[in-house]
This record gives C-alpha cells, structure tokens and sequence, in this order.
C-alpha cells in the first residue's frame, strides 16, 4: 500500500500545482469590487496577453474550458449560419455537438482518430465557398483524446485567405505548451483553461478575441446571458467582471503567469518540445506503439497503444505500484491506449520517473528485457540533455 498525498497527476489536466501557486489560493479572498482585485485583473491581463502573442482582448471567464469554446460559437454566429467543424478526436466531436445545438449547420472535415486533419481539405472547402457562406471554422490545436497536434498555422492561413470565416479554436493543451502566436496566425477566438498548461487548478477559462470576432458579436442572434462576451469586454474596461469571479483562482493566475514569464516562452515551448521526445522515443524502445501519427505528435500529451495489453488494467497497476495518475482511452479507444500527460509543471524527473514506472511493470509482467529498460532511459535521457 502506497503512503497518501503522494500521487503524481500525468493526466491531461488537472494538471500539477506549484506549491506558490497553492499558496496563493489558499488566502482569504478579497471583495471582486476592490481597487486590489482589479489591480490584480489589469496584471493578469496584461500577462495573458503575453502568453497569447497578442493585443487583442483576452477575457477570463469562471467555467471550465468548455465555457470557453461555447462562448466563442455562440457571440460570433447566427441560428443556420455554415460553418466547418474540424473532428480527429473526442474534443473535435464536442464541438460538433455544440454547433449543432445552437442551430448551426455544420460542414465536417474530419480524419481518423490518431491521424491530422488535412489542412487542403480545408482549402478546398473554403475556396469552393464563393457565396461567403462558411462564417467560421472550428477547431481542436491540439486533440488530447488521442495525442495529436493539427497543423493549425497552415489552416489558418487558409481561413485567412477566405476572408470572411472566423477561426474559432479549441488551444486548450496547446497554449502554454507549443508556440500559438494569435496575432501571427490571426487567430480569431481561442480558448483554453486553467486546469492544462497554466498549472492552476479547474475552474477559469479564457477567451482571445480579435477585432473581427467583435464585430461578429454585434450580428449574433444565438440566446446568452451569462457568456454574453461584451458584457465581460465592457467590465474589462475597468479591470472588472461582470459577475462573481472565482477571486482565488485568479490569486493563483497571477502567481502563474509571473512564474510562466519569468521561464519564458521559448524555453516553456522547449522543455514540452524535450519532454514529449523522451517519452515518446523511450516507449518505442519498450516495444510500444505510438497511437499518434508521429509527425504530429501533440507536445503535451502521448498516447500509448497497449496491444495484447488491457490499457485499463496497466494503468490501474501503474497507479497502485507509483501513485502515478495516467489517463486512459475514450470512446471506442478504451482499454486500447493509455495516456500520459506532459502538461504545465512538468519537470525531467516526471518524465524519467514515469518511464521508469511503465518499464518496471513491463518488465514485471514479462513483456521486456531488462536491457530493453535500460534502453528506455539511455533514449529518454539523450533527449532530456538538450537545452
Ligand atoms: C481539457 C480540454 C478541454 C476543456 O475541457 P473542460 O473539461 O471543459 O475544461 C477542451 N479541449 C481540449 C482539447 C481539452 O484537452
């Protein structure tokens, strides 16, 4: 029996929390009126500004990363409006979900779980729109249900192109884990929450808006009231919110932005670029399969196939053996893969001890050498040296 309090979260959020940042949320909160707390807003503003690469407005909503997303579809379009729903995984599904509930009508691109979307698809769909009729595309950077990252720069480039479709997009394991530079790619809405690469625990999420999405909003008909984005864009005005914020956790956003810009950005992109390379590398040499394609492989989450394995039952074992929390498959996927998180506070020794981890039971069970083990972590230690 493992001791408690032990347990180590390698799951796609929530993810680990500095102990600063705990320390922050534990304080008796503060009136969300007072000079104090929106100070703390203008800073939290500012810096998640910088964590998106933009000026456009960043808003930040009590909700978890779903309210995000909602709020985007639902301030930017109409009841019937066209719009291309991007789906290789679980989140990507959500979305279509959403826009239908809201009356959209949706064009799908999809490809099989595992694999990328094909950003030509997207090309030919928005060129063959001559009417203007697609008003936006949504989705998923990086599709945590299944480990892949999508070329999300040369999409956008095509949404660009069409001059009229908003990108609304889903950066939720991206942002805070590989480059997403809004202005750059002039990514119209993007959304991401607390629980994933700002190593905060649930419960806010956040929303960038760009000049265009705004003007979307004043055309939009689809009912809302509490993620009535302008309402949040007019108390911002004076570093407020329009209702209740959740004040502790914004305590704990400021301890971590400050903690993300004193890391920098580079180096945060790096340590997830070293990370998801060591674990990815290390698993082949344990004779592991890669559900990902691996040239798009996500840089915050790898998901492992089992094979002759029963994912869940691996997982509980890691679990009772490591107290090491590892997420499993969805859908039609589970008991097939298992899946490691490498989001947020993640340090080198996470990542050798959860290679570790998974080399001891495979070798428990019989399924590897004991040379294969030490071959794991001579692979995962090459890539971990660099930078
Ligand atoms: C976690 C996650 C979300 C948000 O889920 P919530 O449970 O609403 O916070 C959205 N998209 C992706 C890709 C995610 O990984």
């Amino acid at each position: 029996m493992a001791i408690q309090q032990k347990l180590s979260l390698m799951i796609p959020g929530p993810t680990p929390v500095p102990e600063k940042v705990l320390q922050a949320l534990s304080k008796h909160p503060i009136g969300h009126r007072s000079k104090e707390f929106q100070d703390l807003v203008e800073s939290t503003t500012e810096n998640l500004k910088w964590l998106h690469q933009t000026q456009n407005d960043v808003l930040t909503i009590t909700g978890s990363g779903t309210a995000a997303m909602e709020a985007g579809i639902i301030n930017t379009l109409s009841r019937g409006d066209k719009v291309i729903c991007g789906e290789n995984g679980k989140f990507g599904e959500r979305w279509v979900k959403v826009a239908k509930e809201f009356g959209l009508e949706v064009i799908k691109i999809d490809s099989e779980w595992g694999n990328p979307l094909d950003p030509e698809e997207f090309k030919k769909v928005l060129e063959e729109d001559k009417q203007k009729e697609i008003k936006a595309v949504i989705l998923t950077h990086s599709e945590t249900s299944t480990g892949v990252i999508n070329d999300l720069e040369t999409i956008s480039r095509y949404i660009r192109e069409h001059n009229t479709a908003l990108s609304i997009i889903d950066c939720v394991t991206s942002l805070g884990a590989c480059n997403v530079p809004v202005d750059e790619w002039q990514l119209d809405i993007v959304a991401s929450g607390s629980q994933k690469g700002y190593m905060i625990p649930p419960g806010l999420s956040f929303i960038s808006i760009s000049q265009k999405a705004w003007e979307a909003t004043e055309r939009s008909n689809i009912p809302k009231f509490y993620l009535n984005l302008q309402s949040y864009r007019k108390s911002l005005l004076s570093n407020s919110n329009p209702y209740t914020p959740a004040v502790n956790l914004v305590f704990a956003l400021d301890e971590a932005l400050k903690m993300m810009r004193e890391e920098g950005l580079d180096n945060i992109f790096s340590r997830h670029s070293k990370h998801k390379l060591a674990i990815s590398n290390a698993v082949k040499a344990l004779n592991l399969k890669l559900f990902a394609d691996e040239n798009y492989l996500s840089p915050s989450i790898t998901a492992i196939k089992t094979e002759e394995m029963d994912a869940e039952e691996f997982r509980k074992i890691i679990k009772n053996n490591f107290d090491i929390l590892l997420a499993g498959g969805q859908d039609h996927l589970k008991g097939k893969i298992f899946r490691v998180g490498h989001l947020g506070y993640v340090n080198d020794r996470d990542i050798i001890t959860v290679i570790s981890a998974i080399s001891n039971v495979l070798f428990d069970l019989g399924k590897i050498t004991a040379k294969e083990v030490g071959e794991a972590l001579v692979v995962a230690t090459k890539y971990l040296e660099k930078n």
